[in-house]
């Protein structure tokens, strides 16, 4: 195994994750690429340039390169960027015929899987997915995307050789939403940068970010988008009925626009007489999270829908209990009653009675902790790119043996 061409065309994984488009999957991209690289694969990670000024290559460490390509106008919102994935894919095989050639195409999200589809084709090498979202998981989420995307992900899983997931319910949900695919499923469980988020002093965490040791301190970590639940737990805190309490909510605006969203958080916030114990902070830089998480005595993760869920992960790493929904990769990261508490049916009121267990009962809060970074562990980026070095050289090898 030589060289990868990762796809992320929508979105950078420079960026800083928590607003806009960029979030879990850009961390996820990041990650695991530099752990390949380290690994001793060459990986080349596409992205279309979103602004004036960027360098066409930069050199994140050795075996690892991001390259921006020029495709449209640099402002696009996400939605018109379906018409820029031929000038962008064009590009892209330009880049790498000049390096060489690569080994495997792997796609992030459905519109890279777009570009890599035609990129499989023209230099007939594996095709590997990890779509991050789909159509119909949205849809079931409450949040319907356009007829148009579900067909395209619908022929992207009929080509791809092999399709990554990341935990057994993502991989359930999958078949039965669309049915075995063509190619393989593959479980790559996404890690954690271990060297950042451990358990660690919670009173200095707390004085870091200016919370006050002695008040219950509830964290909410994420896009502020209604997928996400911000409006559940900020009705949770109403529901404790607790004064002293706080919610700190870090994360901004989702998508270019972000609909309004924040400001009706804001609203919410003012309309349940909450201003005095909402704190709203703007995106962190990732390693700065971590002391929000070791501040917290509770993380909560109210998500209509989860792939995966790295805040949650972030989070039990850090030694905090987790009470989230009962939705995707969460309920495979949370081991309920033991790790945390997950909640069924997104119930503010059901939120509100597991978070006042963990901040009514310290020695039970204590242990949560404590399992949550031992559960934790068992997730690293090493890992993850180990799994997925194997993937590759058996898809290249099978098609040097079989020709497809
Ligand atoms: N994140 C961050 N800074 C922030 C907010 C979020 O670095 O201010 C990161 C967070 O650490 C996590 C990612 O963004 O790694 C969000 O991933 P998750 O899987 O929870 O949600 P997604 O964005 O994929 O929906």
């Amino acid at each position: 195994m030589r060289r990868v061409a990762v796809i992320s065309l929508h979105t950078s994984p420079l960026l800083q994750p928590g607003s806009g488009d960029s979030g879990g999957m850009n961390v996820y991209v990041r990650e695991l690429v530099s752990s390949l690289a380290q690994a001793g694969v060459e990986c080349y990670t596409y992205t279309r340039a979103d602004r004036e000024g960027l360098p066409c290559e930069v050199t994140v460490e050795p075996n690892h390169t991001v390259v921006h390509i020029e495709a449209g106008p640099h402002h696009l919102p996400k939605e018109a960027l379906g018409d820029v994935v031929d000038e962008f894919t064009d590009r892209v095989l330009e880049h790498l015929d000049i390096i060489g050639g690569v080994d495997v195409v792997h796609a992030n999200y459905w519109l890279s899987g777009v570009a890599a589809h035609r990129i499989k084709h023209e230099l007939d090498i594996p095709f590997v997915s990890t779509f991050h979202t789909l159509a119909r998981v949205k849809a079931e989420g409450g949040d319907p995307e356009p007829a148009w995307r579900d067909r395209a992900e619908a022929e992207l899983i009929n080509c791809a050789d092999a399709i990554c997931v990341s935990c057994p319910e993502e991989e359930a949900q999958f078949r039965r939403l669309y049915g075995d695919p063509q190619g393989q499923i593959e479980i790559i469980a996404p890690g954690v940068e271990h060297a950042l988020f451990g358990p660690g002093d919670r009173a200095g965490a707390r004085r870091a970010i200016d919370v006050d040791p002695a008040v219950p301190m509830l964290l909410f970590v994420g896009r502020i988008q209604p997928l996400k639940g911000p409006d559940v737990a900020i009705r949770a805190l109403h529901a404790l009925g607790r004064p002293d309490a706080r919610l700190v909510i870090v994360g901004g605006a989702s998508g270019t626009t972000g609909d309004g969203e924040v400001e009706r958080a804001h609203e919410l916030v003012d309309e349940l007489g909450l201003h005095d114990q909402v704190d709203f902070v703007e995106p962190q830089p990732h390693h700065i999270l971590s002391t929000y998480y070791r501040a917290a005595d509770v993380v909560v993760v109210p998500s209509r829908s989860e792939s995966f869920g790295l805040v949650a992960l972030e989070a039990a790493a850090c030694g905090t209990p987790v009470v989230a929904s009962a939705v995707g990769g969460l309920q495979s990261l949370v081991d309920h009653g033991d790790t945390g508490f997950l909640i069924t049916d997104r119930d503010p009121a059901h939120f509100a009675k597991a978070i006042a267990r963990i901040l009514d009962e310290p020695l039970l809060a204590d242990t949560m902790g404590a399992a949550a970074s031992v559960r934790a562990s068992r997730y690293t980026w090493a890992f993850a790119a180990a799994r997925l070095r194997r993937l590759y050289a058996d898809l290249t090898a099978r098609r040097l043996v079989l020709g497809h």
